[in-house]
């Protein structure tokens, strides 16, 4: 069902959907695949591009891999057999350290002989987060979400427990990789296709964007039905990552209206710049009912969970929920309008920045 912002968003290609383990062309040598996710979110789009490789040989650049699981590989297997019109991947391009981006870059550069091409700080990261626990699970995340409210003991000890969260969607991550800068030309088979960079989401984000196609490889930093998660974890806990993605985003109003965006989840669609707008707006909502409920009283980031979502969640979508509601009260310390607080009982909240000073 499509909500009223949805309705302002073109979709050319209606309600089709690639099957596991097959493709739509979207441009020429652009195509469209979708694997399976075992998240609520229970799909992520990936991209195949017709390259060749510096000896002239034809083949193909896969963007983004899907997690490390059978099902995954065997529909890339499928792929494979069928429509990759009998040519070899010559690389893997990866647009963030997210698993569902880069959960099967090892099998797919090994299954291949090929490389990973990805930032810089998402490749360390996601071999930092390969061998550590990260943000949404182990000891020390527990700790960040207890110390902004989350108190459930069962939440938090199933919080405990997920420490091997990444690593079970990401088993291994390339040892070697080709590094992608903002600005960065990368020619991809008949065409150029520009790095841009984005923050707040992932470390650093890579999007692709063709010019001469009038394609944007959005990965998670523009989607057109959910808003991207931007959140605060516990590796970083005084982070302020949304003016980050907000002013990322802002970036993005350079490339133009008619540009077919092809974002990770849901559909290829067109209207860029009114989903701009649209995820712009919905922040400043966000912020202001943040804004609002911590004048009425302190609050913890948990304290807004019913303000900012407005549905029931369960525990991978109270993580990041956790996470974006620290997001918002750190960007309102940071223009000083709020001020945070660990009070006597470990929790932090957050009030109006001249009530701290007057509490002291
Ligand atoms: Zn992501």
């Amino acid at each position: 069902m499509a909500n009223a912002d949805e309705l302002k968003l073109d979709y050319p290609l209606g309600d089709a959907l690639p099957a596991s383990g097959a493709t739509i062309e979207l441009a020429p040598g652009v195509r469209w695949l979708r694997m399976p996710l075992p998240f609520a979110l229970d799909h992520i789009n990936l991209w195949l591009l017709r390259d060749r490789d510096e000896s002239g040989r034809a083949g193909w650049a896969v963007i983004d891999c899907g997690v490390a699981n059978d099902a995954t590989r065997a529909a890339w297997e499928q792929v494979f057999a069928q429509h990759l019109d009998g040519l070899p991947v010559l690389r893997v391009i990866v647009t963030h350290m997210h698993p569902d981006h880069i959960g099967n870059a090892h099998w797919l550069t090994q299954r291949w002989g090929c490389r990973l091409w990805i930032s810089a700080t998402d490749w360390n990261a996601a071999r930092t987060a390969n061998q550590a626990t990260t943000g949404v699970g182990g000891a020390g995340a527990a700790a960040f979400f207890a110390e902004h409210g989350l108190v459930d003991p069962e939440a938090l000890e199933k919080v405990r427990a997920r420490a091997d969260y990444y690593p079970s969607m990401v088993p291994q991550v390339p040892r070697q990789f080709r590094r992608l800068l903002d600005a960065q030309t990368l020619r991809i088979g008949a065409h150029d296709w520009r790095c841009i960079v984005g923050y707040g989401h992932a470390p650093e984000h890579i999007a692709l964007h063709c010019a001469a196609l009038g394609v944007l490889i959005s990965g998670d930093m523009v989607l057109p039905r959910i808003s991207t998660n931007v959140s605060v974890i516990d590796i970083e806990p005084e982070g302020d990552p949304l003016p980050l993605y907000l002013d990322s985003i802002a970036r993005l109003r350079a490339l133009p209206d008619t540009t077919l965006v092809l974002p990770s989840h849901g559909k290829p669609f067109k209207g860029l710049h009114e989903r701009i707008r649209q995820l712009t707006q919905h922040h400043a909502d966000r912020l202001a009912d943040t804004l609002a409920a911590c004048r009425e009283r302190r609050c913890s980031a948990a304290d807004l969970l019913p303000v900012l979502f407005r549905r029931p969640l369960d525990l991978h979508q109270t993580t990041f929920a956790m996470g974006e509601a620290v997001a918002h009260l750190h960007a309102l310390v940071g223009t000083g309008q709020l001020a945070g607080r660990l009070d006597a009982d470990g929790i932090r909240r957050f009030g109006p920045q001249d009530d701290a000073h007057a509490r002291g």
